[in-house]
């Protein structure tokens, strides 16, 4: 049922280049080799073109990440500024760029972590993986080695690389590579909407939730798990907002058993839940966070680990005999990543992110509600801030999946390419998170957009 992309197969077309010499990221090799690239050849603003022309409404921000868009020149002129000074200078031995001084202040200024520091390094994954080896030290320095399991959450996404890997709950990043390593545990996904039995109330799913929880390190034995890991609102799973009184039950168990919260912030960071962080909007108190993505708007390659006290003084307790923390990435810290994630915060302070975040979430989910009312096979909206998820479903009433065999989420991602929408389609979720700068235009643009394509997708299914 999926729609059918055509494209250039001239042997020398960039489409068959790409074909033959790209390896894609999340991507089916064998069915990219049938339908070819999408090639995207420029952006402004809210939108993107293809290689044809054809203009786009990102309303994804890439990856979840360009938060101000994909021209944002202010940036391009912060990174050639600190290219002038030098091309690369780093973190290690006691040295640092001037401005990576001033970004981990101005992090530390915004941190939802007391009396935090600022630890760099490029990617998402680098940075959850860096409070697992962060959450390790925690316990080894108290007496405690032994703790080294690490709790995650099915339907959570924290990265690719071996260990954020094992700590996804999503079977496709397991399944080819024999992982989750062991010692990488998985417990419920708050889904309120999927996973109440009947009759349960959802105070009552986060008691069971809780509950579960607690037999699980039970199981395992509390002396053995270091660290719970989260996102404030799953983002890859599906946009999941957990229940009222979620985090505060979970964390209650958590604590009680000496376990670390590590809260991802990688997507939820940066205002994009309509606070500052997606802990805030949530009600989660982590010991650490990872955050990436909107920290440079994409613009380069950065993430950091802000961590608390705690987790400070078990690093120097750990090294008291004069060793070197003994991790860090080449590029942790990098100058023009530095100089672009300091311009990208003066521009979220300038627009006065959080505000113009909630006023243009509540506007998109009051539109897609609209046109839900007046929709067949919309199940749920949810989401917070610009972050929303729309669940498609067989029979709303009953909340009754479509059979997974109809693909229903990647027809509708194909339709709205079509009809030039960008979104995500997470089985047959449609995620909405499109870049903070998004005004009322773009968000009426972005409905018009959606609710054509929802329509197509219902005379296809009638
Ligand atoms: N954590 C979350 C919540 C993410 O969504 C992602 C990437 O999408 C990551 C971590 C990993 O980030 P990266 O791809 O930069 O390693």
């Amino acid at each position: 049922m999926e729609a059918a992309r055509v494209f250039d197969s001239k042997p020398n077309s960039a489409e068959a280049r790409d074909i033959a010499f790209h390896l894609h990221s999340q991507t089916n090799p064998q069915r990219h080799a049938e339908i070819g690239p999408l090639i995207m050849a420029r952006g402004e603003g809210v939108h993107v073109y293809d290689a044809s022309g054809k203009r786009y409404l990102e309303a994804m921000a890439g990856l979840w990440c360009t938060s101000l868009g994909f021209s944002e020149t202010r940036l391009k002129a912060a990174a050639a500024t600190a290219y002038d000074k030098f091309g690369f200078y780093h973190s290690f031995n006691h040295k640092t760029p001037d401005n990576t001084i001033e970004l981990a202040e101005k992090l530390v200024e915004i941190s939802p972590i007391p009396d935090a520091q600022a630890y760099f390094a490029t990617s998402g994954s680098e940075a959850t993986e860096t409070m697992v080896k962060l959450a390790w030290v925690y316990h080894a320095v108290r007496g405690k080695p032994g703790k080294r399991k690490i709790i995650a959450r099915d339907r959570g996404f924290h990265g690719s690389t071996i260990v954020a890997a094992s700590m996804c709950g999503l079977p496709r990043m397991h399944r080819e590579f024999g992982l989750p390593l062991d010692g990488f545990l998985h417990t419920h996904c708050p889904d309120a909407y999927r996973g109440t039995r009947p009759g349960e109330s959802e105070a009552a799913f986060v008691d069971r939730l809780a509950a579960d929880l607690e037999a699980l390190i039970m199981a395992e034995g509390p002396d053995t798990i270091a660290a719970f890991i989260g996102e404030p609102i799953n983002a890859g799973g599906g946009i999941v907002v957990p229940p009222k009184g979620y985090f505060a039950a979970i964390e209650a168990v958590l604590r009680r058993h000496d376990i670390l919260v590590l809260g991802d912030e990688v997507v939820c960071g940066f205002g994009r839940t309509g606070n500052w962080f997606g802990c805030e909007t949530v009600g989660m108190k982590p010991d650490m966070v990872a955050l990436a993505k909107g920290i440079t708007s994409s613009y380069f390659p950065m993430s950091a680990v802000l961590l608390g006290r705690p987790i400070r003084d078990a690093l120097s307790e750990m090294n008291k005999g004069g060793e070197l923390f003994g991790h860090g990435f080449t590029n942790s810290g990098h100058p023009v990543g530095a100089a672009i994630a300091l311009e990208t915060l003066n521009i979220y302070h300038e627009m006065d992110v959080v505000p113009h975040v909630r006023r243009m979430g509540s506007r998109l989910r009051a539109g897609l509600e609209q046109i839900a009312r007046d929709s067949r096979i919309v199940g749920q909206v949810r989401g917070e801030g610009l972050m929303i998820g729309v669940e498609l479903v067989a029979a709303p009433a009953t909340r009754q999946a479509f059979d997974p065999a109809l693909k229903v989420g990647a027809m509708f991602d194909a339709l709205a390419i079509e009809n030039g929408l960008i979104i995500r389609a997470m089985g047959d979720t449609i995620g909405f998170c499109p870049p903070l700068i998004i005004d009322e235009a773009g968000v009426d643009e972005a409905l018009d957009l959606f609710g054509r394509t929802l329509f197509s997708a219902e005379a296809k299914l009638a």
